[in-house]
């Protein structure tokens, strides 16, 4: 039989009977696959943009190779919990573009699967363009995600966390820029939607355990970095690993199966180099 992809809706929360159908009984701690898009468009190929169609055939790939898909809150609790079902996937957007509110969102709650995006909030006002943005006359592909549809899309299920107010490279800020970054983001848009905000995704993923620590002092559950590879049950909540999906549904799938966590030395020398932008 074909595997489904599991989703939110068949899963208790929070009492945590994980799933029906698959017993737990002496298996050993499943690890949490984290994976991470930034916008659609029309083209792909700049590192940040998937085209609908590459989309839909990652969900697609998640689908064969019978990932449960869970709510990014639920999946690091039942990781601690060491209560993971097999092939648990939680699903994150970065940055806070318009055409995940518009297009991705719809698309995967017509498949029930849940996600979170994580938002720059002071990027909220429709009047700014990321720097690295700023050269492309694609301004469908730039746009980003306003007041109001922020609050249609979180209101219709998807997730929002914080991805600071500004999206600088933390490790460049000192501690008390750093606190205001997180402090004034989760604020920011905890106004905007009326409801607790617990999770934060490290701009560019430039963390290091200082850092980690204002984010916990910050009042942050979950954080999530772009060091590759996946979670066990042990690893620290506020220091999560992340793929980005490649492009090729091929390699979408070597990702799941964890092949890339041999790159994790890159993402060391990444982290001390510095972002390109
Ligand atoms: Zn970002």
């Amino acid at each position: 039989m074909r595997p489904t992809t599991r989703t939110a809706a068949r899963i208790a929360r929070p009492g945590v009977r994980v799933l029906d159908g698959i017993s737990r009984a002496g298996a050993r701690p499943q690890p949490l696959t984290l994976l991470g898009w930034h916008r659609l468009g029309r083209t792909s190929g700049d590192g940040l943009t998937t085209t609908f169609d590459d989309f839909r055939r990652h969900l697609d790939v998640l689908d064969e190779w019978g990932a449960t898909v869970l709510p990014l809150d639920t999946a690091v609790e039942l990781m601690a919990a060491g209560e993971l079902p097999p092939r648990a996937v939680a699903l994150t957007f970065d940055d806070g573009y318009a055409s995940v509110s518009e297009q991705a969102w719809p698309e995967l709650r017509r498949r029930g699967l849940p996600a979170t995006m994580f938002v720059v909030s002071g990027y909220l006002d429709g009047r700014r363009t990321f720097s690295w943005d700023r050269n492309d006359s694609d301004v469908e592909r730039i746009r980003l995600v306003e007041r109001p549809g922020l609050i249609e899309a979180a209101a219709d299920g998807l997730d929002i966390g914080s991805h600071t107010v500004s999206h600088r490279w933390l490790r460049h800020l000192n501690p008390r820029e750093i606190a205001v970054e997180l402090a004034a983001s989760r604020a920011g848009l905890e106004d905007v939607l009326q409801r607790p905000v617990r999770s934060f995704a490290y701009p560019m993923g430039g963390w290091t355990p200082a850092i980690r620590e204002q984010v916990a002092a910050a009042g942050y559950d979950t954080a999530i970095t772009v060091d590759r590879g996946r979670n066990g049950q042990s690893h620290d909540p506020l220091s999560l690993r992340r793929c980005f999906a490649f492009d090729r549904p091929d390699d979408l799938r070597l990702q799941l199966d964890g092949g890339f966590t041999w790159v994790r030395p890159i993402d060391t020398f990444r982290q001390r180099r510095g972002p390109r932008l």
